[in-house]
């Protein structure tokens, strides 16, 4: 019988794991030193890896050396370099050799911080670390243990939505009861990111209630207050109940600003939940020079930040600040005889169980322990800097050149931008698909990886800088790239013309 020639292994013995996470290190600092040469946008067909792998896993173990080799030969033509100082496509995903070690010893750890006592560090660490944060970002003592509210990393800004969501909603049920749920209207704008109606979805509020303000050029993309407010009294006038609106402090198109302390004043007339979702844009506040983009801030509820896009840290990390933690944790709590313990019983330690939509979870905060030690705020706020700086020098490329325009205000480190046929009888499709195809022939030479997005209906090419690996040689690389597709864009597009 199979279970009588079973291999017996130990999964964890410390010698070996010496030797091969040693092994793995080396082959991850080579990465990290080749990624440069990869073709930054995998190149591969759809379904590739079936053919690459065998059908079923092996009987006998293997040894890390064969499936190393595997990783090269099979895994790594199949993937898209996001850490490649080439890659300027849709936000950056930043990483550091601080949250990589604060990566490993949360793995080491493996504990699952459910409650205070199921790893007191755990949770502490967590709170002094979203306190910290808040400092950095000049976030009010409402929002920090320190003062009223507290922090909590979520995984993604999806989740920070949706417990925020669930949490106004339960607050507007204690006022206007249960039975009024098809009554609940959200607010955000066209420029919101989609995962909101998602999470409005999940959260029960009726699609019919889902509302996105139309942006334009004319405010940079930025939702108006006044066309926010016509919406919010009319819904009013029909019966409805306004209950949240999400403001962006840096749309995921074009990195647009909502103006927090407009909106506010409608949320706070209405009695409304004001979420700030800065995943992208709430990172570089810990600049003073940035830091307006929050003002307001004090007036909002909560407020979610991603560190793993531009503050070094690994994926997934996302920080939420709320004013009143009771809200969330009165919608989330639960209470199974298993998990109860005398400190949770006593109501003196934070549970983070009821601040999210899991249970159990990692102790992320080790990352962000690691990172803001290891580098300290003084080069944080260099690394934002950089980035931004190289930003603008590739803008100025842009301008400089006449066949091209900037879109969008750049206000962080994203530069939006397009080709402008200069003549007269190209209409706007075919300026869109003269940007396409600029876009499909820069990426496909795997020298640069850039997206798109379409704003106020025009196609736009979207420049986000921000890999941690990029350096002001690779965006010099990369305009020159894109101006040499230009030119022989442009040039067939005259010939077909004439
Ligand atoms: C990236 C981004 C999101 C999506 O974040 P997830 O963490 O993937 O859910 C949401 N909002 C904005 C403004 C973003 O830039």
């Amino acid at each position: 019988m199979a279970e009588q020639q079973s291999i017996s292994i130990n999964p964890l013995d410390p010698e070996e794991f010496r030797a091969q996470a040693h092994q793995m290190v080396d082959f991850i600092a080579d990465y990290y030193k080749q990624v440069e040469t990869y073709p930054v946008l995998s190149q591969v067909q759809p379904g590739y890896l079936r053919a690459c792998l065998p059908e079923s896993a092996p009987y006998r173990p293997e040894p890390l050396d064969s499936i190393l080799m595997d990783v090269r030969s099979c895994i790594m033509p199949g993937m898209t370099h996001w850490l490649s100082p080439s890659f300027f496509a849709f936000f950056p995903a930043t990483v550091s050799t601080a949250a990589f070690l604060g990566e490993m010893l949360c793995t080491c750890f493996n504990s699952v911080g459910f409650t205070w006592l199921a790893s007191p560090a755990a949770t502490e660490l967590e709170m002094v670390v979203m306190d910290w944060l808040a400092r950095m970002l000049k976030l009010p003592k409402s929002f920090m243990f320190a003062g009223t509210g507290g922090g909590v990393i979520q995984n993604t800004t999806s989740e920070s939505i949706l417990v925020t969501l669930v949490a106004a909603r339960d607050r507007a049920f204690n006022t206007i009861g249960i039975e009024s749920l098809r009554k609940l209207v959200v607010y955000g704008s066209d420029q919101t990111h989609s995962t909101f109606t998602k999470t409005c979805k999940l959260a029960g509020i009726h699609p019919c209630n889902i509302r996105s303000i139309p942006t334009s050029f004319h405010t940079h993309f930025a939702v108006s207050h006044v066309l926010l407010r016509k919406v919010v009294e009319a819904d009013v006038a029909a019966g409805l109940v306004p209950l949240y609106v999400c403001a962006t402090a840096g749309t995921t198109s074009t990195a647009a600003v909502d103006p927090i302390e407009q909106i506010a004043d409608v949320a706070n007339e209405y009695g409304m939940w004001l979420h700030v979702d800065a995943a992208y844009g709430g990172s570089a506040c810990i600049c003073p020079e940035f830091r307006h983009y929050l003002n307001g801030i004090e007036r909002a509820d909560s407020l979610s930040l991603s560190p793993h896009k531009w503050l070094l840290s690994y994926l997934d990390c996302c920080c939420l600040w709320v004013k009143e933690p009771g809200s969330l944790v009165r919608a989330l709590s639960t209470d199974p005889e298993y998990l109860r313990n005398g400190p949770s019983r006593s109501g003196s330690v934070v549970d983070y169980k009821d601040w999210q939509v899991g249970t159990g979870r990692r102790f992320k905060s080790l990352r962000l322990w690691l990172v803001l030690r290891s580098y300290g705020v003084a080069s944080l706020q260099g690394h934002i800097r950089s980035d931004v700086r190289m930003a603008r020098l590739f803008e100025g490329f842009v301008k400089s050149d006449r066949r091209f325009e900037v879109v969008a205000p750049r206000l962080f480190a994203l530069v939006c931008f397009r080709v402008v046929p200069r003549r007269r009888r190209v209409g706007p499709g075919e300026a869109d698909a003269m940007n396409r195809k600029l876009l499909e022939w820069v990426n496909s030479t795997g020298r640069v990886y850039m997206t798109h997005t379409v704003v106020g209906g025009v196609y736009v090419l979207r420049f986000a800088v921000g890999a941690t690996l990029t350096e002001e040689r690779h965006v010099v690389a990369a305009w020159n790239l894109i101006r040499e597709g230009a030119d022989s864009l442009l040039k067939n597009a005259h010939s077909l013309c004439t």
